[in-house]
Protein backbone atom coordinates (compact mmCIF):
# COMPACT_ATOMS: atom_id res chain seq x y z
CA UNK A 1 0.00 0.00 0.00
CA UNK A 2 1.06 3.22 -1.09
CA UNK A 3 0.43 6.01 1.36
CA UNK A 4 -0.61 9.85 0.84
CA UNK A 5 -1.51 11.90 3.32
CA UNK A 6 -1.98 15.89 4.58
CA UNK A 7 -2.55 17.15 8.01
CA UNK A 8 -3.28 20.47 9.35
CA UNK A 9 -4.61 22.39 12.76
CA UNK A 10 -6.19 25.57 13.75
CA UNK A 11 -6.99 27.61 16.74
CA UNK A 12 -10.33 28.31 15.60
CA UNK A 13 -12.01 32.08 16.12
CA UNK A 14 -13.25 31.80 20.17
CA UNK A 15 -10.14 29.73 22.02
CA UNK A 16 -7.26 31.52 23.13
CA UNK A 17 -4.94 28.17 22.53
CA UNK A 18 -4.78 24.99 20.46
CA UNK A 19 -5.15 22.25 22.82
CA UNK A 20 -4.88 19.93 20.13
CA UNK A 21 -2.05 17.84 18.92
CA UNK A 22 -1.27 15.58 16.06
CA UNK A 23 0.77 12.74 14.85
CA UNK A 24 1.15 11.89 10.91
CA UNK A 25 4.08 9.88 10.31
CA UNK A 26 3.64 6.72 8.30
CA UNK A 27 2.18 4.40 9.93
CA UNK A 28 0.84 6.23 12.63
CA UNK A 29 -1.60 9.02 12.11
CA UNK A 30 -4.12 10.43 15.08
CA UNK A 31 -5.40 13.49 17.08
CA UNK A 32 -5.56 14.18 20.62
CA UNK A 33 -7.65 16.69 22.12
CA UNK A 34 -6.80 18.22 25.08
CA UNK A 35 -8.53 19.41 28.03
CA UNK A 36 -8.47 21.25 31.29
CA UNK A 37 -7.37 25.23 31.46
CA UNK A 38 -4.76 26.74 31.76
CA UNK A 39 -2.57 25.30 29.15
CA UNK A 40 -2.96 21.86 30.95
CA UNK A 41 -5.11 20.50 28.07
CA UNK A 42 -2.12 21.48 25.80
CA UNK A 43 0.13 20.00 27.92
CA UNK A 44 -2.05 16.63 28.55
CA UNK A 45 -2.66 16.46 24.21
CA UNK A 46 1.56 16.77 23.23
CA UNK A 47 2.53 14.41 25.92
CA UNK A 48 0.01 12.05 24.40
CA UNK A 49 1.27 12.30 20.39
CA UNK A 50 4.65 12.60 22.06
CA UNK A 51 4.20 9.11 23.38
CA UNK A 52 2.83 7.51 20.67
CA UNK A 53 6.14 9.11 18.82
CA UNK A 54 7.86 6.71 20.33
CA UNK A 55 6.97 3.83 18.70
CA UNK A 56 9.96 2.28 16.93
CA UNK A 57 7.50 1.88 14.00
CA UNK A 58 7.24 5.65 13.87
CA UNK A 59 11.09 5.42 13.19
CA UNK A 60 11.28 2.47 10.98
CA UNK A 61 8.34 2.79 9.07
CA UNK A 62 7.52 -0.62 10.48
CA UNK A 63 4.01 -2.16 9.99
CA UNK A 64 4.15 -4.53 12.73
CA UNK A 65 2.70 -2.67 15.44
CA UNK A 66 -0.06 -4.27 17.65
CA UNK A 67 -3.15 -3.12 19.86
CA UNK A 68 -1.29 -4.59 22.59
CA UNK A 69 1.87 -2.60 22.52
CA UNK A 70 -0.08 0.50 21.43
CA UNK A 71 -1.93 0.42 24.67
CA UNK A 72 1.19 0.08 26.61
CA UNK A 73 2.29 3.20 25.38
CA UNK A 74 -0.81 4.63 26.17
CA UNK A 75 -0.94 3.61 29.92
CA UNK A 76 2.13 5.43 29.62
CA UNK A 77 0.43 8.33 28.33
CA UNK A 78 -1.77 8.60 30.70
CA UNK A 79 1.11 8.30 33.88
CA UNK A 80 2.48 11.08 32.43
CA UNK A 81 -0.48 13.48 31.89
CA UNK A 82 -1.56 12.44 35.66
CA UNK A 83 1.57 13.26 36.65
CA UNK A 84 2.58 16.66 34.84
CA UNK A 85 -1.05 18.00 35.87
CA UNK A 86 -1.68 16.66 39.02
CA UNK A 87 -5.23 14.55 37.05
CA UNK A 88 -6.58 18.23 36.50
CA UNK A 89 -6.28 17.87 32.76
CA UNK A 90 -6.97 14.76 29.89
CA UNK A 91 -6.83 14.05 26.70
CA UNK A 92 -9.27 12.10 24.15
CA UNK A 93 -6.96 10.28 20.55
CA UNK A 94 -8.20 9.03 17.85
CA UNK A 95 -6.44 7.70 14.76
CA UNK A 96 -5.13 4.87 12.80
CA UNK A 97 -1.89 2.87 12.47
CA UNK A 98 -0.83 1.00 9.46
CA UNK A 99 -0.40 -2.66 10.46
CA UNK A 100 0.23 -5.60 8.21
CA UNK A 101 -0.61 -9.08 8.79
CA UNK A 102 0.15 -12.11 6.68
CA UNK A 103 0.68 -9.53 4.02
CA UNK A 104 -2.58 -8.15 4.51
CA UNK A 105 -2.55 -4.26 5.30
CA UNK A 106 -5.03 -3.18 7.82
CA UNK A 107 -6.31 0.21 9.49
CA UNK A 108 -5.69 -0.32 12.97
CA UNK A 109 -8.35 2.29 14.53
CA UNK A 110 -7.63 3.65 18.24
CA UNK A 111 -9.70 5.33 19.84
CA UNK A 112 -10.27 6.89 23.56
CA UNK A 113 -12.78 9.96 23.71
CA UNK A 114 -15.11 12.16 21.35
CA UNK A 115 -12.28 12.22 18.55
CA UNK A 116 -13.21 10.86 15.41
CA UNK A 117 -11.96 8.44 12.59
CA UNK A 118 -14.01 8.22 9.59
CA UNK A 119 -13.68 6.54 6.13
CA UNK A 120 -14.60 6.99 3.04
CA UNK A 121 -15.11 4.00 0.52
CA UNK A 122 -16.70 3.73 -2.24
CA UNK A 123 -17.94 6.98 -2.21
CA UNK A 124 -19.44 6.50 1.44
CA UNK A 125 -18.44 8.26 4.40
CA UNK A 126 -18.48 6.22 7.53
CA UNK A 127 -17.38 6.60 11.48
CA UNK A 128 -15.40 4.16 11.88
CA UNK A 129 -14.80 4.96 16.00
CA UNK A 130 -17.34 4.75 18.62
CA UNK A 131 -17.31 8.22 20.46
CA UNK A 132 -16.63 7.81 24.38
CA UNK A 133 -19.20 10.28 25.44
CA UNK A 134 -22.79 10.97 27.46
CA UNK A 135 -24.62 11.58 24.00
CA UNK A 136 -23.14 8.16 22.55
CA UNK A 137 -24.51 6.50 25.76
CA UNK A 138 -28.42 8.23 24.95
CA UNK A 139 -28.25 7.27 21.46
CA UNK A 140 -27.05 3.71 22.21
CA UNK A 141 -29.69 3.61 24.81
CA UNK A 142 -32.22 4.98 21.86
CA UNK A 143 -33.08 7.84 24.23
CA UNK A 144 -31.56 10.56 21.65
CA UNK A 145 -31.37 10.21 17.67
CA UNK A 146 -27.67 11.31 16.89
CA UNK A 147 -29.06 14.50 15.25
CA UNK A 148 -30.58 15.37 18.71
CA UNK A 149 -26.54 14.52 20.35
CA UNK A 150 -24.96 16.97 17.21
CA UNK A 151 -27.16 19.51 19.26
CA UNK A 152 -26.82 18.60 22.72
CA UNK A 153 -25.96 20.65 25.82
CA UNK A 154 -23.91 17.96 27.28
CA UNK A 155 -22.33 16.69 23.99
CA UNK A 156 -18.79 17.64 24.80
CA UNK A 157 -18.96 15.18 28.01
CA UNK A 158 -16.52 12.89 27.58
CA UNK A 159 -16.77 9.31 29.55
CA UNK A 160 -13.43 8.24 28.95
CA UNK A 161 -10.11 10.04 28.28
CA UNK A 162 -6.27 9.62 28.92
CA UNK A 163 -4.97 11.44 32.08
CA UNK A 164 -7.69 11.73 34.32
CA UNK A 165 -10.93 9.67 35.16
CA UNK A 166 -10.74 5.70 35.73
CA UNK A 167 -11.31 4.39 32.32
CA UNK A 168 -8.26 4.75 30.40
CA UNK A 169 -8.68 2.13 27.64
CA UNK A 170 -8.85 2.88 24.50
CA UNK A 171 -10.79 0.73 22.17
CA UNK A 172 -9.48 -1.28 19.14
CA UNK A 173 -10.50 -2.24 15.59
CA UNK A 174 -8.95 -3.84 12.62
CA UNK A 175 -9.98 -3.29 9.39
CA UNK A 176 -8.54 -4.36 5.96
CA UNK A 177 -7.39 -1.72 3.96
CA UNK A 178 -9.03 -1.32 0.14
CA UNK A 179 -7.49 0.11 -2.38
CA UNK A 180 -8.85 3.78 -3.01
CA UNK A 181 -9.77 3.85 1.13
CA UNK A 182 -9.30 7.94 2.16
CA UNK A 183 -9.44 7.46 6.12
CA UNK A 184 -10.38 11.20 7.82
CA UNK A 185 -9.17 11.89 11.42
CA UNK A 186 -10.37 14.90 12.78
CA UNK A 187 -10.89 16.66 16.29
CA UNK A 188 -14.50 17.69 17.07
CA UNK A 189 -14.05 20.99 16.48
CA UNK A 190 -14.46 19.66 12.73
CA UNK A 191 -17.19 17.72 13.37
CA UNK A 192 -18.90 20.30 15.92
CA UNK A 193 -19.08 22.91 13.36
CA UNK A 194 -19.58 20.66 9.92
CA UNK A 195 -22.11 17.57 9.36
CA UNK A 196 -21.10 14.05 8.28
CA UNK A 197 -23.22 15.04 4.57
CA UNK A 198 -20.52 18.31 4.62
CA UNK A 199 -17.64 16.60 5.51
CA UNK A 200 -18.16 13.76 2.92
CA UNK A 201 -18.55 16.65 0.43
CA UNK A 202 -15.75 18.02 0.65
CA UNK A 203 -13.63 15.03 1.10
CA UNK A 204 -15.50 13.62 -1.93
CA UNK A 205 -14.68 16.80 -4.31
CA UNK A 206 -11.06 17.29 -3.50
CA UNK A 207 -8.62 14.70 -4.96
CA UNK A 208 -5.59 16.01 -2.77
CA UNK A 209 -5.00 14.89 0.72
CA UNK A 210 -3.57 18.13 1.54
CA UNK A 211 -6.26 20.69 0.02
CA UNK A 212 -8.56 18.69 1.37
CA UNK A 213 -7.78 19.30 4.63
CA UNK A 214 -7.29 22.91 4.07
CA UNK A 215 -10.79 23.26 2.81
CA UNK A 216 -11.82 21.14 6.08
CA UNK A 217 -10.48 23.28 7.99
CA UNK A 218 -11.47 26.84 6.36
CA UNK A 219 -14.84 25.37 6.09
CA UNK A 220 -15.10 24.80 9.93
CA UNK A 221 -13.90 28.14 10.20
CA UNK A 222 -16.68 29.42 7.93
CA UNK A 223 -18.96 27.72 9.82
CA UNK A 224 -18.07 29.32 13.55
CA UNK A 225 -14.63 28.01 14.35
CA UNK A 226 -15.65 27.51 18.17
CA UNK A 227 -13.07 24.99 19.05
CA UNK A 228 -9.85 24.22 17.82
CA UNK A 229 -9.68 22.21 15.04
CA UNK A 230 -7.56 19.56 13.47
CA UNK A 231 -7.20 17.13 10.68
CA UNK A 232 -5.89 14.15 9.20
CA UNK A 233 -6.20 12.83 5.55
CA UNK A 234 -4.87 9.67 4.45
CA UNK A 235 -5.47 7.98 0.98
CA UNK A 236 -4.27 4.38 0.25
CA UNK A 237 -3.35 3.12 -2.90
CA UNK A 238 -2.47 -0.25 -3.73
CA UNK A 239 1.27 -0.22 -5.80
CA UNK A 240 1.27 -1.40 -9.15
MG1 LIG B 1 -12.07 19.99 20.85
Amino acid sequence: MRLNFGCGTDRGLRRETNEDSFIAADPVFAIADGMGGHEAGEIASGICVRTLAELPQVATGGRDATAAVVQQYLLQADAGIREATGSRAGTTLSGVIVVEEQGVSNWLVLNIGDSRTYRLNQGKLSQVSVDHSEVQELVDAGEITPAEAAVHPRRHVVTRALGTGDETDADYRLLPIEDGDRILVCSDGLNGELDDQHISRILAAEPDPQAAVDELIQAALRSGGRDNVTCIVVDARRES
